[in-house]
């Protein structure tokens, strides 16, 4: 098992299979002098397979698969049939772009549950936000996995005073469709435009539905990072990820694989931890990922407590197209 000196057993690993993606939204990826890594420095197929099975043995029981974008993968449909032979829960988090061209890999790896990003209900605004004029397309793969029986899980960044006004609609989109509506806190990383001024707090967006609908709340498993609810009369639910207002560090279960096959113990965290090197010179990384758990700090990163203080720019962190979410 992989125990941190603070007692969090880890055991729940998400790979970033790609750094690229087809969207630019602005709240993740850095304005400028973006490159996306050259094809030798990702990891193959073969490899996130064999990282995969180590975390594995070592007790790791859910892998998300996240990017960049997960799906601009060509050998997308491999990766995903690979890790199902092993005895995981697979999850996915995608801008939902692609997703029509792989609905049956995802079937046939029994995968139940899928995050898609979505942040405005209108077009022209997921414009703005995403760079892309991709709106209708999200919309129509979003349903046709409803249809095909996936829970769909929707992360809804709130932006203060982009798309705050549209909580209330996220809200209404419950009634009739089975979803589940997750409003995230605008987080800071490496040059993401981030000022505390642009987060829109959970308690405050909570508030505002409370005014509008009658909630109850739902049970939230112990390493749950949001807190759900029902709304009465809804065949969806919502809930909220307070990274920043309401952090989650202690009961936190969670690594990541960067693209290039970088450990990190934490999202916010600097440290990384080369993987990727010693796997393809056929060495032992056990030691290498129990030294990284050892090396976790308490909370965020060990780069800051209250979110109010933090100077993006001062923080030593990749962007979170480099990270995956
Ligand atoms: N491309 C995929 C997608 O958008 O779902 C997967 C990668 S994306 C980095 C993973 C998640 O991180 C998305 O839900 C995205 O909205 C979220 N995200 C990106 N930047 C963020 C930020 N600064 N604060 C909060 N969430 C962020
Ligand atoms: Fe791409 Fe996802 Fe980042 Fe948007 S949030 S730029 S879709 S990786």
């Amino acid at each position: 098992m992989l125990v941190d000196t603070f007692n969090r057993v880890h055991d729940y690993l998400r790979i970033s299979i790609t750094d690229a993606c087809n969207f630019r939204c602005v709240y993740c990826m850095p304005e400028e002098n973006i490159t996306f890594l050259k094809q030798q420095y990702l990891m193959s197929n073969e490899e996130i397979f064999s990282l995969a099975k180590i975390f594995v043995d070592l007790g790791v029981t859910k892998i998300r698969l996240t990017g960049g974008e997960p799906l601009v993968r060509k050998d997308f449909g491999s990766i995903v049939s690979k890790l199902a032979l092993l005895p995981i829960k697979i999850g996915i988090t995608t801008n939902g772009l692609l997703l029509d061209n792989y609905l049956e890999d995802i079937k046939k790896a029994d995968i139940v549950s899928i995050n898609i990003s979505l942040d405005s209900l209108r077009k022209e605004k997921f414009k703005t936000i995403t760079q892309r004029d991709h709106f209708d397309q999200v919309m129509k793969n979003i349903l046709l996995c409803i249809e095909n029986n996936l829970y769909v899980k929707l992360n809804v960044v709130t932006l203060k005073g982009v798309n705050d006004s549209e909580i209330i609609d996220f809200v209404h989109l419950t009634k009739n469709l089975p979803i589940h509506v997750r409003f995230i806190e605008y987080m800071p990383f490496s040059g993401n435009n981030w000022d505390k001024d642009k987060v829109f707090s959970n308690q405050i967006a909570l508030q505002t539905i409370e005014n509008q609908f009658s909630l109850f709340k739902l049970v939230d498993e112990k390493n749950d990072t949001d807190k759900k609810f029902g709304i009465f009369g809804h065949a969806g639910t919502i809930s909220f990820i307070s990274t920043l207002t309401d952090t989650f560090c202690s009961t936190c279960n969670r690594l990541r694989i960067t693209s290039d096959g970088k450990l990190k113990n934490c999202l916010f965290g600097k440290e990384e931890f080369d993987l990727i090197t010693p796997l393809r010179n056929g060495e032992n990384i056990v030691p290498i990922i129990v030294n990284a758990i050892v090396k976790k700090h308490e909370k965020l990163g060990g780069q800051f407590v209250d979110y109010t203080q933090v100077v993006a720019s001062t923080l030593e962190n990749r962007s979170m197209i480099k990270i995956g979410g």
